[in-house]
């Protein structure tokens, strides 16, 4: 009999499914609906059982057939328990405990933070899955998420894989974490927009700092503009010295780069190797730089390859 796994990425905004078989892994199908933000987590598991039930009956499946569903979450996870998730309003939750109320009680249920089970499941796509990754997310936000071992690094509080709170520079502006100096102040959307219009006072430039965007400054800078040139420069550079660190950490066998500023393809990876080449202590010069191939399935994907592992 045919086996299926769910990976559920539950946002603030939206929550996407995925249905994959096994073991091939194959996505079968894809829905996205809203997150409901009352009621706390009972609301959300509702949503999260009633389409798994939807999603089932579309396509002629048992729920004796559905092994395990995977979970990713916007905040920190320690063993299927959040302290605080101020996106989803989720305060001192057991999700695991709580969720398997929703479902047979049968089905396997593993959750990770949503970067956790990105660098999992981009790890898992590659051709051969390395033991030791590290994953970044480049958007909004600058997040990641280390594998070690093939498990994901949760760490003592759920904390592990938080690199884009690197502390990599002496900055005086406060991060989201409450803190300042982190790589995604130099890494992130916002930080990017605002050393594109920092340095145009002082440098000629093409880019149109009325509708700036980071896909204009990369663009631009494949161009040769000199503002958009030095933005991206300074991305690589810091992104090289946070890689450094962590190679002298965790000597990992790859650095998987992904989220939306991603996109921006070679010049990102090229610009980052040219820098980590001067940091990079030891024989760890020569770890590999990938972009990451999920995309926006990202969560999904590592969701339905982590329950499936466990
Ligand atoms: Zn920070």
């Amino acid at each position: 009999m045919q086996k299926y796994v769910y990976g559920v990425d539950i946002g603030g905004t939206n929550i996407k499914f995925g249905l994959f078989s096994i073991p091939k892994m194959e996505l079968i199908q894809k829905l996205e609906d809203s997150t409901p933000l009352t009621n706390h987590e009972t609301s959300v598991f509702t949503l999260v059982a009633e389409t798994i039930n939807k999603i089932n009956k579309e396509n002629g499946i048992e729920m004796s057939q559905v092994e395990g569903v995977g979970i990713a979450v916007p905040c920190p996870v320690k063993d299927g328990y959040v302290e605080k998730c101020p996106n989803l309003k989720w305060e001192k939750l057991d999700i695991n405990l709580s969720l398997k109320k929703y479902l047979p009680y049968n089905i396997k249920i593993a959750v990770s933070n949503d970067a956790n089970i990105a660098a999992y499941g981009e790890n898992q796509s590659l051709e051969i899955p390395h033991k030791n990754a590290v994953f970044y997310t480049l958007g909004t936000g600058v997040g990641g998420g280390i594998i070690i071992d093939g498990e994901i690094l949760e760490g003592r509080t759920g904390a592990g894989g938080e690199i884009g709170h690197m502390h990599v520079f002496e900055g005086t502006e406060p991060c989201s974490c409450g803190l300042s100096g982190c790589l995604e102040q130099i890494c992130g959307t916002s930080a990017i927009l605002k050393q594109a219009r920092e340095l145009a006072v002082y440098y000629p430039t093409q880019l149109n700092l009325e509708k700036l965007t980071v896909k204009n400054v990369f663009d631009y800078a494949k161009t040769g503009d000199v503002v958009a040139a030095k933005v991206v420069d300074r991305i690589g550079e810091y992104m090289a010295i946070s890689a450094s660190i962590l190679s002298v950490s965790l000597d990992p066998d790859i650095f998987i780069i992904g989220g939306g500023i991603s996109k921006a393809g070679d010049i990102l990876i090229d610009t980052i190797k040219k820098h980590y080449i001067k940091h990079a202590r030891f024989n760890t010069g020569d770890i590999p730089f990938v972009l990451a191939k999920t995309g926006n399935d990202a969560g999904i994907i590592g969701a339905a390859h982590y329950v499936n592992k466990n």
